[in-house]
């Protein structure tokens, strides 16, 4: 057993809760995941269960703390890291009124579309730095209050998973920046809860929690979770932060030159600013992390999501004896690989969930351009690939109009397992890219605040000593070259198409 001092980091995900063990270095000792049962994934409505949370949580700290054989009083500190834009209504009794409402949910989406291009859209954004888009809780509560006029009543407070889970961690409901930020309901400058936004939804101040800085100390552990997690009651609890600032600090992504490129679902690139910085196009997002920091960035839809598209189109319609077992997410990296850089013409605009940053043109549907007799299936594996890239190249374009030139890249997420596919984004993009060595980032990260608050870094900057990094990839010129010319011909693509999205969308009544 180890005896000197640790830290523990909890993320609660989307789709799992993972913990993370580190010593004063910042070195991993060890790390654990639980599964959040019960949910339905049939389900349109993307909802959890709330009561899955806290045994994800309990059982993914467990297993980390196994992992590591620390002793348990070593522990100067733990943080919790939220995933963005959940919401949770509760009773007078703080009983779940609703299951948690995941960003995915499209329920959201007729109010925001309702208010695109309007004065008040315009106001919101630059109040509180989120696009319209259906996935800010805002939207939601303006669903609950028309569609489910008694939730909207009985409810008492509203809160995201992470201060659910936080609450029955320490008894007091709390909640950081970047999560208030990530529910559309801050102003973004002046760190307080937006008045219009508040206005807008229909609800009180007092119906959110109280706003913390991420490395403010928060009390202590209630004495059923200390003994169900088996750490000292007296374990400060410190506030953290939400998942996407923690997969930018966790990486290393601490300077405004630097940025994450996260590839898993969807896809995001983000930059840790420190100053507030708005789009007047209202392309990027702009969430407060603390007094001196913010988060801006663009997300996409289409991330992994797209190749998971392809490979499950396929899969059923393999003959049994050519598909021994499962088709995988590596079978499609390597047809991809089987054709050289500009899948010898097809482009692709890989819309096939819509489009979030930088144009939240929900009619965008994905698009095969150029393709011919000559084509089969590699192209389409290795232009959706390229698809993704020049995305992220809009998205590092939309940024560089606001001032941010991003020089060096960290990646993250599912695609850092392919090197093909890094490549591919590192060409698209034109900047170097390094894989840090320890890849649940946001994990990394929510350590890091516990760190912070418990005086074992000075500032979260120093972070960036912490995370060791890996392989890094350099843009081959000849395809970075290839990829300008290409990009153009995406973006004329778009361009053309627009008209035709809209159309179709109407065709299809959506
Ligand atoms: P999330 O946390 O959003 O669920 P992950 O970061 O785990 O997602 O990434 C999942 C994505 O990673 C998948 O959609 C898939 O496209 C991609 N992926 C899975 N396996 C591999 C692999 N071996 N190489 C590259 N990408 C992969």
């Amino acid at each position: 057993m180890k005896n000197g001092p640790w830290f523990l980091g909890i993320d609660l995900g989307t789709g799992s809760c993972k913990s993370i063990v580190v010593d004063e270095k910042g070195r991993v000792l060890g790390f654990g995941i639980g599964l959040y049962g019960g949910t339905d994934p049939e389900s349109r409505w993307q909802e959890q269960d709330p009561r899955n949370l806290m045994d994800a949580a309990a059982v993914s700290v467990q297993s980390a703390l196994t992992r590591a054989d620390v002793a348990r009083g070593g522990c100067l500190g733990l943080s919790m890291g939220g995933a963005l834009h959940s919401i949770l209504a509760l009773d007078s009794r703080d009983n779940p009124l609703t299951g948690v409402i995941t960003w995915a949910d499209g329920r959201g989406l007729h109010h925001a579309e309702a208010l695109r291009g309007s004065t008040t859209a315009i106001r919101l954004y630059q109040e509180t730095g989120c696009p319209v888009h259906g996935m800010y809780p805002l939207y939601k509560i303006m669903w609950l209050r028309e569609k489910r006029p008694e939730v909207f009543r009985a409810t008492h407070r509203y809160v995201t998973a992470k201060e659910y889970v936080f609450s029955q961690f320490t008894g007091q409901f709390a909640v950081d920046y970047s999560l208030a930020a990530g529910s559309g309901l801050l102003n973004a400058r002046k760190l307080r809860w937006s008045d219009s936004a508040l206005e807008l939804a229909g609800i009180r101040e007092g119906q959110l929690s109280p706003l913390l800085s991420p490395a403010a100390k928060q009390g202590s552990l209630k004495p059923d979770v200390a003994h169900r997690l088996g750490i000292p009651e007296s374990t400060p609890v410190v506030m953290g932060s939400s998942d996407a600032v923690n997969s930018s600090v966790g990486a290393g992504a601490v300077s405004a030159s630097q940025a994450t490129c996260m590839i898993g679902t969807s896809g995001a690139l983000r930059v840790i600013s420190g100053r507030p910085v708005f789009d007047e196009n209202g392309r990027t997002w702009c969430y407060a992390i603390d007094e001196k920091h913010w988060l801006v960035g663009g997300a996409i839809n289409n991330g992994g999501i797209a190749v998971s598209w392809l490979k499950d189109s396929l899969g059923p319609v393999m003959p049994p004896d050519q598909s021994p077992g499962e088709l995988s997410i590596e079978h499609i990296l390597d047809l991809a690989g089987q054709v050289p850089a500009g899948a010898e013409g097809v482009v692709c605009l890989p819309f096939f969930a819509g489009e979030r940053s930088p144009n939240w043109n929900l009619n965008a549907r994905g698009v095969f351009f150029g393709v011919t007799l000559e084509h089969d299936i590699r192209h389409l594996s290795r232009s959706i690939l390229e698809g993704i890239g020049f995305r992220f190249r809009s998205l590092q374009d939309a940024l560089a109009g606001i001032g941010l030139d991003i020089r060096q890249i960290l990646a993250s997420g599912g695609f850092a397992k392919s090197e093909l596919w890094l490549q591919i984004v590192t060409d698209a993009l034109n900047r170097e890219m390094t894989v840090p060595r320890w890849s649940e980032t946001s994990a990394l990260g929510a350590a890091f605040w516990a760190m912070l608050g418990a005086g074992g870094l000075d500032r979260i900057e120093d972070a960036g000593d912490l995370v060791e990094q890996g392989k890094t990839y350099r843009p081959i010129p000849e395809n970075a070259a290839l990829y300008d010319q290409i990009y153009t011909v995406y973006l004329r693509i778009y361009q053309a198409l627009l008209p035709a999205f809209d159309e179709a969308a109407l065709l299809s009544g959506c």
